[in-house]
């Protein structure tokens, strides 16, 4: 009898593990499935995480307040790059000193893709006297950004033809996201009277965020950090920002503000008082797991800063009440 119960027993157990359900999980679950991609800056990390959701797991390579124009790979990071199944990055020059390992890893047979590689040449600035190079700083216009969503559609989906549907899902969902910070910027930067409307910054990192929102730039390095301004280059910018009477200028979360000091110390000297407007994210994302380290909140924070200092108006907490920003600088 007892041998029945048993055989009864382990005929029930066969049949659990057949159950289709189960069979599902595992396939859903195993590791087999979820992919890796490595990705260099924050805002690259930001378009692929919204496309691969659960599908892959995104390694970053460029930390928050990392220079990307700077930025060398060490041995750990050449690494992450060999184990990726993918790597993605921003492109246009961009990553610079990365550049030799990103060739490297494409020889050795990995997918290695840039964001900005099919955009529209009408979109992408080719600024004079910058050797015919291409402004790499595409993301401060939210709209060319967001075009950046179908490479990395194309590139997921030609890996993982599978989840074709899931990535085109998701990057519509996320483009309807993207609409309403641009949105806002345009509205805040718009509330800036029209005579203050000059946006002062370390190096020229925000001329695609001043073509797409209408404010005039004005940087004391060029579009790259790799270089000193010269004292030439500092005098011209104090000249502008007197003559011009502009209240405010920038600092940026990746690069050095010694050269902004000097600025300010120049238009003092001229009798003209400029103050620091905040701090900006040029370059990089705010720390990861807040607001400011998802690319949303990092805009949003930028366009608030500026908006502020410069007289416009705009909610405290920005558009969607969860910068800290507001509370940091009116101390
Ligand atoms: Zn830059």
């Amino acid at each position: 009898m007892n041998r029945y119960v048993v055989l009864f027993l382990l005929l029930l157990s066969c049949g659990c593990q057949d159950n289709p359900q189960q069979e599902a999980n595992r396939t859903q679950n195993g590791p087999q499935k979820k992919y890796t991609v490595v990705v260099t800056t924050g805002m690259v990390g930001d378009l692929v995480r919204h496309v691969a959701a659960e599908h892959a797991e995104v390694i970053g390579l460029m930390g928050e307040g990392v220079d990307p124009h700077l930025f060398r790979p060490t041995a750990s990071d050449n690494g992450k790059m060999m184990g990726a199944d993918i790597i993605i990055y921003s492109g246009l020059m961009l990553e610079g000193p990365l550049q030799p390992a990103l060739e490297q890893a494409s020889k050795r047979g990995k997918i290695v893709a840039a964001v900005t590689e099919k955009l529209p040449q009408d979109k992408v600035r080719i600024p004079d006297g910058f050797g015919h190079h291409p402004d790499p700083h595409v993301w401060g216009d939210v709209k060319t950004w967001a075009l950046c969503l179908d490479q990395v559609v194309d590139v997921l989906s030609e890996y993982d033809p599978e989840s074709a549907e899931d990535y085109e899902n998701n990057a519509a969902a996320y483009r309807d996201e993207l609409q309403e910070i641009d949105d806002y910027a345009r509205k805040a930067i718009a509330s800036i009277p029209e005579d203050r409307r000059y946006l002062v910054t370390a190096h020229d990192a925000f001329e695609y965020f001043s073509n797409a929102y209408v404010i005039h730039v004005k940087s004391v390095q060029g579009i790259s950090t790799d270089s000193d301004p010269g004292v030439q280059d500092i005098n011209e910018l104090v000249d502008f920002l007197v003559e011009n009477k502009i209240p405010a200028i920038f600092v940026e979360a990746t690069v050095n503000s010694a050269n902004l000091r000097a600025v300010i110390e120049g238009a003092k000297q001229q009798g003209w008082d400029v103050t620091i407007g905040g701090m900006l994210y040029s370059d990089s994302l705010g720390t990861p797991n807040t607001y400011e380290g998802t690319y949303i909140g990092m805009m949003d924070s930028n366009i608030t800063t500026i908006a502020r200092a410069l007289g416009g108006t705009v909610p405290q907490n920005g558009l969607n009440g969860k910068l800290t920003i507001g509370e940091k600088n009116s101390n």
